[in-house]
């Protein structure tokens, strides 16, 4: 449980659900994993433990794609008519929206995240829900040109079961992202929310059987990658495999997937860069590129990372970075105004605090930040702003995933380019120009999923997401969710 001071704050349904005994979903039915074992998810604020939640194992990996199996091949989720399962969607969507603050408390306390933000988040999954909801009737086939004596048609059809991996980052809206679509077109599936960040999965549990999900269309295992994200992976029963996480465990995902030859979509890392040229708005470019850095204390794969400014501004941008930074108030994710919340882990605090010790290591220079916080037990960072960055600097070419920026000069747009795509990454990026050929050309000079012009970060469910190079195979939310989640089947008719 969260210290005393802290379970003040929480709502009652907020304690009550953390003091309720954690169980898997499977089939229906809430239980224990089969070897009874449980770990510990920790407060990252405190360093305390909130609850046990159960580890599950292969045997429990097995059970629940055994169920999701047989809801699929019975068709009581897949074969229904459309507009049933979107009802239900709707269903989930409204109680996620009344329940908004209820689970960004809840994702507050279990990834450290300033709960202004995480209420964000969970409005934002009852709209993925939503948006899915209204997918569901509206999934169309073609009919092909072809000779006169044969008349042929594609159908789409669910992929079957899915096994979906999320990380911590974004606990709500990544479970979102993942089962809304899943659903949608239906299929039933198997998540596996990160070790670090369980609880807002358990609780979308409760919500979607309340919502009138029949039993085994969604199976909720808690436990880590070794235990639970490796044999889910490997699982022969599976047709799908979507992953969100790092590259590292990305490759593992497709290597395993070779032994069912499910279908894959990998969503990875990034090392995003945000191009300002000298005609930019600086009183949007600062703070939104402070936004696309800091935000979720830099733990999100699409951070503006790298910020590689025009050297005729450079000098004006660093100071007015430097100071939207300090602005960026470090603090308890529950306490009002706390802007960056502690990172989600001990290791992710390891992982940061390597890194800003490579930093002056390599060169660069600290405008701002640059340390752990002290007098606390919590995981917290001061927001740090890297200058006198190289292309080449490991802080200019790895994913740090903490509220810690590299900043870099260029000369010319060309530069700009070459330098953007100067990593293995290609997930997203920004520019921030008034003129629009420099605009239009670095859109498509940029091999990234995303290009955002004159502004940083937002994300919408009709907007496809994801990732070129490492950063990724596939595309997430939009109609590109389609391909994701169903497949083509070819009718021929002889006439
Ligand atoms: P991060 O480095 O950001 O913690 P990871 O890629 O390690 O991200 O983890 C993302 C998700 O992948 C988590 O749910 C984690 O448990 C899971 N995972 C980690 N290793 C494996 C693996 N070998 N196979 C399947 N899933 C894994």
């Amino acid at each position: 449980m969260a210290t005393k001071q802290r379970e003040a704050k929480l709502l009652p349904e907020v304690l009550e659900f953390l003091t309720q005994p954690k169980r898997l979903l499977i089939g229906g039915e809430w239980v224990e994993a089969a070897s009874g074992q449980t770990f510990a998810t920790i407060d990252p604020a405190t360093d305390e433990e909130i609850c046990q939640v159960p580890l599950a194992g292969a045997e429990d990996v097995d059970r629940a794609v055994s169920a999701a199996r047989e809801a699929f091949e019975d068709g009581r989720w897949s074969q229904i008519d459309p507009r049933k399962r979107a009802k239900v969607l709707y269903a989930i969507a409204d109680a996620l929206e009344q329940k908004a603050q209820t689970i960004a408390q809840i994702d507050t306390i279990d990834n450290g995240k300033p709960v202004g933000f995480a209420f964000g988040e969970a409005i934002h999954s009852a709209q993925v829900y939503r948006y899915f909801a209204g997918w569901c009737d509206k999934v169309y086939g073609e009919t092909n040109p072809t000779a006169p004596q044969t008349f042929i048609y594609t159908l789409r059809e669910p992929v079957g079961v899915c096994g979906q991996i999320i990380p911590w980052n974004f606990p709500s809206a990544m479970a979102a992202w993942k089962v809304a679509p899943a659903l949608a077109f239906g299929n039933c599936t198997v998540l596996k929310p990160a070790e670090e960040t369980p609880l807002s999965a358990l609780f979308l549990g409760q919500i979607a059987q309340e919502a009138g999900l029949p039993d085994g269309v969604l199976n909720i295992l808690t436990g880590d990658g070794e235990n639970t994200g490796a044999p889910l992976a490997a699982h022969p029963g599976l047709d799908k495999i979507a992953f969100t996480g790092s590259t590292e465990v990305g490759r593992k995902i497709l290597q395993a997937s070779s032994i069912s030859l499910a279908r894959v979509t990998l969503e990875l890392g990034g090392k995003s860069p945000n191009i300002v040229f000298p005609d930019a708005d600086l009183s949007q470019a600062v703070p939104q590129s402070a936004f696309g850095i800091f935000f979720n204390s830099g733990q999100v794969c699409t951070a503006g990372s790298r910020l590689l400014v025009d050297k005729r501004v450079h000098d004006q941008f660093v100071e007015q970075m430097t100071a939207a930074a300090q602005g960026w108030k470090v603090g308890d994710g529950l306490e009002d105004g706390t802007m960056v919340g502690p990172l989600v882990s001990r290791q992710q605090l390891d992982r940061v605090t390597n890194y800003l010790a490579i930093g002056p290591s390599e060169g660069a220079q600290v405008a701002t930040g640059g340390k752990r916080v002290e007098g606390t037990k919590g995981y917290f960072v001061e927001p740090t702003v890297f200058t006198g960055v190289k292309p080449d600097m490991r802080i200019a070419q790895e994913e740090i995933f903490g509220p810690v920026l590299s900043v870099m000069s260029f000369e010319d747009t060309d530069e700009a380019i070459r330098m953007a795509n100067d990593t293995m990454y290609g997930l997203a990026s920004a520019v921030w120009t008034k003129d629009l050929q420099t605009a239009h050309k670095v859109a498509r000079g940029i091999r990234a999923g995303t290009v955002w012009v004159n502004t940083y970060g937002p994300s919408d469910p009709g907007a496809s997401f994801g990732g070129f190079k490492a950063s990724g195979i596939g595309r997430e939310l939009g109609v590109h969710a389609l391909d994701a989640y169903t497949e083509v089947k070819t009718v021929w008719m002889s006439l």
